[in-house]
């Protein structure tokens, strides 16, 4: 190993701003952090619904904590698997309208075991271009032959699924694509996947729990019945406010994964006091509609007054609005420029988005108050303004 070469390809990397480092939080995840011992306002978290600092949740893994203690002790397949994680998979099962689901440790593993676990070499998957990390990653480690089309471009997965025949096809999206916050054309690809007899699965990490009226996510929005996505992955760390992730569908599928999913099988499940905290949250997010609503009201206040600003927004009306820089440069320095007025945006770019479209993502909570949207619409309003 050439540790010098490492040296240089880290100080490449500053050089050209793609430098990545962590901010040390020092408290509970909410709209205002502290920072280094100064209060941000944070317009970066996927905390959705405002529910990761929630009293009702603290006291469930709290209560949970008194009950199962805190390490699961083993993977599900062997002892780990409590009636606290059971009774978390039937009600996120009842929730997303099917007969089983399957909590995994993370939505990243989810993925990776989802589809390695169901395809095999001979078989083909079909990804938009602009999946999540975690699918693309999947697509590569699985045997399968991975085709990805252009975003939300039916015509070219269309394309796609006429030229192979043989194997098993599976059609994988994001429900909600995380940098852009726009929605996958659900309709269209489950019509596609019936005709292709390909499979469809949706991973609705930012859908669920933020839209449809109780929070049922991406296909709810379009009004359409469990049946059409036989394969519903969702995290629990973004809207639900805590953290893990699962896959919902039929009793088949779950039980291929439970036998074949390594990233399920292979490793600890997560505390059991943890699912006690998520049945508290799953339950305040179906119940609580005004923290969806307070969203919808900020996003589009937000949007209202951004679009009069010039501002270049995408077209999304989900809580995920990305100011498009298209430089590296331009998006550190708005940044930055963000920063001076002690607001938290991140900067997002390549690779986690493609070159020339590096950007701010600002993302809304539920408990953004009124004066915190006029706070980051102030800065905005200076942009323009702001060295680039
Ligand atoms: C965050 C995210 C994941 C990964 O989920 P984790 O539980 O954070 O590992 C997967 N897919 C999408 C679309 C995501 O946004």
């Amino acid at each position: 190993m050439d540790l010098q070469r490492l040296a240089v390809e880290l100080q490449e990397r500053r050089n050209a701003d793609l430098y990545r480092s962590r901010l040390i939080v020092e408290g509970a995840q909410q709209p205002e952090l502290q920072i280094d011992g100064r209060r941000m306002l944070s317009f970066c978290s996927n905390d959705y619904l405002g529910l990761a600092n929630h009293p009702e949740v603290i006291e469930a893994l709290q209560s949970g904590a008194d009950r199962y203690g805190v390490g699961s002790g083993a993977a599900h397949l062997i002892s780990g698997h409590s009636q606290a994680h059971h009774a978390l998979e039937e009600e996120l099962a009842e929730f997303t309208g099917r007969s089983r689901a399957l909590l995994f440790s993370t939505g990243y593993m989810a993925n990776l075991g989802v589809i390695s676990g169901l395809l095999e070499r001979g078989d083909t998957l079909y990804e938009d271009k602009l999946n999540h990390a975690s699918l693309v990653d999947a697509g590569l480690l699985c045997r399968a032959t991975l085709k990805r089309y252009r975003h939300i471009d039916m015509q070219s997965l269309q394309q796609q699924l006429a030229g192979v025949t043989r194997g098993q096809r599976l059609i994988a999206t994001d429900g909600v694509f995380s940098m852009d916050g726009d929605l996958a054309p659900l309709p269209e690809l489950v019509e596609l996947a019936s005709k292709h007899h390909a499979w469809l699965m949706v991973d609705d990490a930012h859908g669920l729990g933020v839209l449809g009226t109780q929070g049922h996510g991406s296909l709810d929005h379009f009004g359409l019945e469990p049946d059409a996505v036989p394969i519903l992955m969702g995290t629990l760390g973004k809207a639900f406010g805590t953290f893990g992730a699962f896959v919902a569908g039929g009793e088949e599928l779950i039980e291929t994964l439970i036998q074949q999913a390594r990233g399920y099988i292979y490793t600890t499940a997560t505390p059991a006091a943890l699912a006690e905290a998520t049945r508290t949250s799953l339950r305040i997010a179906r119940e609580e509609t005004w923290r969806r609503e307070r969203l919808q009201d900020l996003i589009s206040r937000f949007r209202q007054a951004a679009e009069q600003l010039g501002l270049p927004l995408m077209d999304t009306t989900t809580p995920i609005q990305p100011i498009l820089a298209g430089s590296v440069q331009r998006a550190m320095a708005w940044s930055r420029h963000l920063k001076t007025y002690g607001l938290l945006v991140t900067a997002i770019r390549p690779p986690t988005v493609p070159e020339g479209s590096a950007r701010l993502r600002i993302t809304f909570s539920a408990l953004h108050t009124d004066q915190h949207l006029e706070r980051l619409l102030d800065a905005l309003a200076k942009l323009t303004g702001a060295p680039t």
